[in-house]
């Protein structure tokens, strides 16, 4: 996942570091700093001075501190005031008659006198305004990370993101494809406009709608339209922004969400990777299970429960890992909706990428239908970073408005990763990778259901892949026969089979196309029910959305005839690759050799070489 926060790691401390902080310059404080400025000045005077001062009346008061050899005295000083002064002691007998003669109280020691204003100021203003200036700094801070209003010391309170209105400003235009997730929440949005309606009737509209699909396929984007077409407010929250506090906390911001949103309803709660604290309960309780989150589900279930569904607070929540939520948040009355956002086809992709070419200039003529037929498989978050790219590589050529060429290049930048230019692949590579390349693409080429080739290039990507063919289906299709994974499979074998066959030894260039096949031939034979066993699922998948992990649902005999059968399959595709490759040399040898010349070779260049006629060439 890639998470896109800020980079501040000062705000990422927990707050029990900001209150062991200022605990501890308090007591450093109160220990150093206090007693010394709370103690009064005491000024040194001679014997003979303190004497004539008893003499004079203006002494006090008298403390003789025997250990530290010292007397101690208060004494009216020139201006009136009474003042602490020492003096050292001295053997004088007569001491004590004339301490009583002048009406001196005297003691064995004193107590300090402390100024009752400024001890006040030091013992409690101090400390609290240091307390409130570091918990409005704290504050300040974390409401910075959750972007919206929060009091200083409200350390309780949800920190959800008020949005205004006009703030959210996405509307459903802004949200190209997906019609019939924004089909399901056109109802919500009519419903929020209008709750009298709904409620004449009795009709009670679910609690909650949940998005699940693939990252960056617009959920986030799909819930703040909904706020923005209605016009309502916008709590967003993210499911982690629960869990990072204090134990308690979670649960905490949770009742304080639904209470802000009762205040302000109509409106919408938005949870954004609900996964985080929905996740399956387990019931076993696990060492050091994570009691924190399950007591924020549980309080979220017990808000979604308690709070009144005619009022107007609907609750939306994304996610990619559906399966891994908590049965009891897709009970009816709480997630009961379910609204999928799906990756983009054909027509979708088009559209996103056309929503995004708005915001920048590009040259008239320019064909998105190419790109989107480029991008199968790409998201919305994908296709908005490819106009960007574009955009960014024709102000690096110095160009004013993005062309054609900028938007196919940024296609392969963002699909494929970046070009690396500088990467140093000597010669004899060169050769290996062209013959590789071109391999998978002839044997595509020479079997009819495989899709055609429209661009090929050697040059290196940081992905990782070495060369890269561009595949690219005429028509969207969400079926594929049997024969169409079959070829695909013999397809992705091509690369090794011609390193065989040319070097007559093979690279590890091929381990993509390797771990494509297994997977394509293992789902062939354990869940399209393509293989000897028929009808029988013998694996099921577990992670839809990111990735399809599949996990096994065989014994281990089955698995083990699994394992054999795609072995055979592989094995059989590959041969079919090499009698191609055979029959075909000689158009190897010519498209390796322009591919390995050029860098690059397109669809018709490529079409055109293979269908030239031997003589014609030779003629030419
Ligand atoms: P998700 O929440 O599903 O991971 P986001 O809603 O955060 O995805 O989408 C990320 C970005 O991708 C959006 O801000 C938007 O620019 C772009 N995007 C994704 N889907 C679409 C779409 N259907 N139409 C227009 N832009 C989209
Ligand atoms: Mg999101
Ligand atoms: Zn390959």
């Amino acid at each position: 996942m890639f998470e896109n926060n800020d980079g501040d790691h000062n705000a990422k401390r927990p707050l029990i570091f900001y209150v062991v902080i200022v605990t501890t310059i308090v007591l450093l404080l109160n220990a150093f700093i206090f007693p010394t400025m709370m103690a009064r000045q005491i000024q040194v005077v001679g014997y003979s001075d303190f004497l004539t001062w008893v003499d004079a009346g203006r002494v006090s008061e008298v403390s003789l501190e025997q250990e530290a050899d010292q007397i101690i005295f208060v004494a009216t000083n020139d201006q009136g005031q009474e003042e602490l002064y020492k003096t050292a002691v001295f053997p004088d007998d007569g001491l004590i008659t004339r301490l009583q003669n002048a009406g001196v109280r005297f003691s064995a020691s004193i107590p300090t006198q402390n100024n009752t204003l400024l001890s006040f100021v030091f013992s409690w203003i101090l400390p609290i305004a240091i307390f409130w200036g570091l918990g409005h700094l704290l504050s300040n801070q974390l409401t910075k990370r959750m972007g919206g209003g929060m009091n200083a010391l409200s350390f309780g309170k949800a920190n959800a993101k008020i949005v205004a209105d006009k703030e959210t400003g996405v509307t459903f235009a802004d949200v190209a494809g997906e019609e019939e997730a924004k089909d399901a929440l056109k109802e919500i949005v009519d419903f929020l406009e209008h709750p009298d309606k709904y409620a004449g009737i009795g009709a009670k509209l679910p609690k909650g709608a949940l998005l699940v699909g693939p990252p960056g396929t617009g959920k986030t984007l799909l819930a703040k339209a909904v706020a923005g077409e209605a016009k309502v407010p916008f709590f967003s929250i993210s499911g982690s922004e629960f869990v990072e506090m204090f134990v308690g906390m979670g649960a905490a911001k949770v009742r304080d969400l639904f209470k802000q949103a009762n205040e302000k309803a109509p409106c919408i709660v938005f949870i954004d990777e609900i996964d985080t604290i929905g996740k399956k309960r387990d019931g076993a309780g696990a060492i050091g299970g994570n009691d924190e989150r399950e007591q924020t589900l549980n309080q979220l279930l017990t808000e979604m429960d308690g709070f009144d569904g005619k009022k107007g607070v609907v609750i939306l929540a994304a996610t990619n890992r559906p399966e891994s939520l908590d049965p009891a948040l897709l009970r009816p009355g709480r997630f009961d909706r379910r609204v999928p956002v799906e990756l983009p086809d054909l027509q979708g992709r088009e559209a996103i990428l056309r929503v995004h070419a708005k915001n920048v200039k590009c040259e008239s003529g320019i064909d998105l239908k190419e790109i989107a037929r480029a991008t199968s498989g790409a998201s919305g978050a994908d296709l908005a970073n490819i106009i960007n790219e574009a955009a960014l590589r024709a102000v690096r050529l110095g160009r004013s408005e993005v062309s054609q060429g900028d938007l196919m290049e940024s296609v392969e930048t963002v699909i494929a990763g970046y070009q690396r230019k500088n990467a140093v692949m000597s010669e004899n590579e060169k050769r290996i990778v062209s013959y590789h390349e071109i391999g998978h693409a002839l044997v595509a080429a020479m079997q009819t259901h495989s899709a055609p080739v429209t661009k090929i290039t050697i040059i290196p990507r940081t992905s990782g892949a070495l060369g890269y063919t561009m595949q690219v289906d005429e028509d969207e299709h969400y079926l594929m026969s049997r024969e169409e994974l079959l070829n695909k499979i013999v397809t992705l074998t091509g690369g090794q089979a011609a390193e065989q066959l040319i070097f007559h030894s093979i690279t590890t260039g091929a381990s993509n196309d390797i771990e494509k096949a297994t997977k394509l031939a293992r789902g062939m034979i354990t869940r399209y029910g393509m293989g000897e066993f028929g009808m029988v699922a013998m694996e099921t998948v577990t992670n839809q959305y990111l990735g399809g992990d599949t996990s096994l649902a065989c014994s281990p005999a089955y698995s083990e005839k699994i394992d054999d059968q795609v072995v055979s399959l592989v094995k059989q595709a590959r041969s079919k690759a090499d009698q191609i490759l055979r029959e075909n040399e000689a158009k190897l040898h010519e498209l390796a050799a322009f591919l390995l010349k050029q860098e690059t070779i397109t669809g018709e260049e490529f079409m055109r070489i293979l269908n030239a006629q031997p003589e014609e060439t030779v003629l030419a």
